[in-house]
């Protein structure tokens, strides 16, 4: 027996939704990152962007890697991102994993709701404000303690 649309008894499934199983025509389906949902599903998932991953990245050191979903590492490269490197790193890494999540070959781990990545979209310039801010004020603090302590000695 040939597998029917759970919308549309009438016509052929041409795939089962990633997330609930159920089986979806061509008029159902919706593809997210390559793969097959159905549409109440699909309102869960977005496309992934590589451009997207870059900004964040680029504007605020580990914000590509909470972008895909990888708190953990967005937090260790928020941490170092001053050294420039990671920082660097980071944004590589964002575009590179972005990519995969988007060609279907990595999940992401977590899929950021549509709220956290509006705030994302709109907190990006802001946060990067705020976090270059910081290190200039500490490395210009740090510089001028330097000098202090030439000028004592
Ligand atoms: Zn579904
Ligand atoms: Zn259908």
């Amino acid at each position: 027996m040939e597998e029917v649309c759970y919308l549309h008894p009438q016509t052929p499934a041409v795939a089962k939704c990633t997330d609930c199983k159920k089986a979806i025509c061509e008029v159902c389906l919706k593809r997210v990152n390559t793969k097959p949902y159905c549409e109440a599903c699909a309102t869960n998932h977005h496309e992934q962007s590589p451009w997207l991953a870059f900004i964040f990245a680029f504007f605020v050191p580990g914000m590509g890697q909470v972008y895909n979903g990888d708190w953990q590492k967005g937090l260790v490269i928020l941490l170092t991102g001053w050294l420039v490197v990671p920082w660097i790193y980071g944004i590589v890494d964002a575009v590179t994993v972005a990519n995969k999540i988007r060609n279907g070959i990595q999940e992401s781990k977590t899929v950021p709701p549509g709220y956290l990545l509006l705030a994302l979209k709109l907190g990006v310039l802001p946060l990067s404000c705020l976090y270059f801010g910081i290190v200039f004020t500490l490395f210009a603090a740090f510089t001028g303690l330097i000098k202090l302590m030439l000028q004592l000695g």
